[in-house]
């Protein structure tokens, strides 16, 4: 990969940087960063801890304004309850979904591990301000880590750990909401183990995945862990805009030496992009799997040129190619048209979502059933339906059936209930009576409204048999 440095070593690309050649791991003491990108991240990051936190407490009339409970295959999404009968419109998103990380990660590399990914943001934002807060930054945490078990070292530990641990816990719980909703959480908070005992398993693995995660694993759940970490070989392209070191303006590498004539490039090769880096790699070795695009190492060394009078941006969000040809073309037409292409396929799909009706309805002629003469009535005739109304309402609804092309027809329920809980399936058999005069072929289609609430939800179409069983229906 890195055929742009010909006279650097490749041997780097043969080991994990933070594994030792015997297999032992080496820890990341990454230097605190700072800087404008990670002020950007940081507002990010706020923004999207709240809605993690905060959104299971919103409710809309009494309902979880979201809900994903997988289990219990019911979503709400907005407001909008989704269930089994949306089927279609889950391996929409899902396919849209798969398709959007590939595109996306081919045009904008792993902006979405830097910026959005849980992972970071709770290692970066949340579990790594209170290691710095309490063990200082990554010299004192070295030096801490090297110091016997007294006092100080001890109570460090202890209350680092003791804080992630209660951040886990709230994480989990949070999580958790998102599943079973604040009511869910509610109840396990509430009643005994032996009543919620799948919610607290849940409660407690999630808590004791994520204190693990975060306190012992880090870096190594991007590097070894993450499944779309490992895709990025075959994902990123050269004119795919990842973090990268412009080695044409930084090469040869040298520190400054005063009173003397060097001939070098802009890098100065003060290491501190290595040493911010959360994975522990040098990204002036060329694109690596491990770089989550955390731009801590972009924000140490603008601050490095600031503070030498060269220009900022020596490692920037660039394309390979742009690095090669000097020339700095962020959207190519490639770009601009996977980003199109993106876009219509997020639309359609909030097109389908919007556009998602509140009932589902089907009235279909009872099988194998022939028109029955009216007892006690030669004048009407009758056919039998299924109905099949799906609420996916939170309202109770009694909706009425309404014959429209045909006069004087009527609607009789014969079996089951048309009344519609809320979120729930009605069935039912219905007789359509129609008088003979009406009727003048063999196959009559009509039209049957469902009104709820005074208003017309559906209007089936479907038709009415006129052939009467033994003898003719028909004039
Ligand atoms: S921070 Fe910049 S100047 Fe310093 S080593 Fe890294 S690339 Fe070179
Ligand atoms: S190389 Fe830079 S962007 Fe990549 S992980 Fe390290 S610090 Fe973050």
């Amino acid at each position: 990969m890195n055929n742009e440095e010909p006279d650097k070593k490749e041997e780097f690309r043969d080991h994990l940087a933070t594994v030792t050649e015997k297999g032992e791991r080496i820890w990341v003491y990454p230097k605190k960063p700072k800087g404008k990108f990670y002020r950007l991240r940081t507002i990010v990051a706020t923004i999207l801890l709240a809605i993690l936190f905060l959104v299971p407490f919103i409710k809309v009339h009494g309902h979880p304004l979201m809900l994903l409970d997988i289990l219990g295959r019911k979503f709400i999404l907005f407001g909008v309850s989704f269930g089994p009968h949306d089927f279609h419109l889950f391996v929409l998103a899902i396919i849209g979904g798969i398709i959007s990380i590939f595109l996306f990660t081919v045009v904008y590399g792993r902006i979405f591990c830097g910026w959005l990914c849980p992972q970071t943001i709770f290692m970066e934002m949340l579990f790594r301000k209170v290691e710095y807060l309490i063990e200082g930054d990554a010299n004192k945490q070295k030096a801490l880590d090297k110091r016997p078990w007294d006092g100080e070292k001890i109570f460090k530990k202890g209350l680092k750990h003791i804080i992630f641990a209660i951040m886990a816990f709230a994480i989990a719980n949070a999580l958790l909401a998102w599943v079973i909703g604040v009511d869910g959480l509610k109840e396990l908070v509430s009643k005994p183990i032996s009543e919620v005992t799948g919610k607290f398993i849940a409660m407690v693995v999630f808590s004791g995945v994520i204190y693990i995660f975060y306190a012992y694993l880090r870096e190594q759940v991007c590097t070894l862990i993450c499944p779309y970490g490992r895709l990025q070989g075959v994902m990123l392209d050269p004119t795919s805009i990842v973090i990268h070191y412009d080695y044409k303006r930084g090469e040869p590498r040298g520190k400054i030496k005063k009173g003397q004539e060097q001939n070098l490039g802009d890098c100065i090769d003060c290491h501190q992009c290595v040493d911010v880096c959360p994975t522990g790699i040098d990204i002036r070795n060329g694109t690596q799997l491990e770089c989550v695009n955390c731009t801590a190492c972009i924000d140490a060394c603008d601050d490095v040129m600031t503070k030498i009078k060269r220009p900022t941006g020596l490692i920037r969000y660039a394309s390979k190619n742009e690095i090669e040809t000097g020339v700095r073309k962020i959207f190519t037409p490639k770009a601009i048209a996977y980003t199109v292409f993106l876009s219509l396929l997020f639309a359609l799909i909030v097109f389908l979502l919007s556009t998602r009706s509140d009932y589902e309805l089907s009235i279909v002629r009872t099988a194998g059933i022939m028109a029955i003469e009216q007892p006690g009535d030669s004048t009407k005739i009758s056919n039998l339906y299924d109905v099949n109304i799906i609420n996916k309402t939170f309202d109770r609804v009694e909706p009425t059936l309404e014959v429209e092309n045909i006069k004087n027809a009527q609607v009789k329920l014969v079996s089951g209930s048309l009344t519609l809980e809320p979120e729930s399936v009605a069935e039912a058999q219905i007789f359509v009576i129609v008088p003979k005069d009406e009727i003048k072929q063999l196959n009559t289609p009509i039209e049957i409204a469902v009104k709820a609430n005074g208003k017309v939800i559906d209007v089936i179409k479907t038709s009415f048999l006129g052939k009467v069983r033994g003898k003719a229906g028909l004039k």
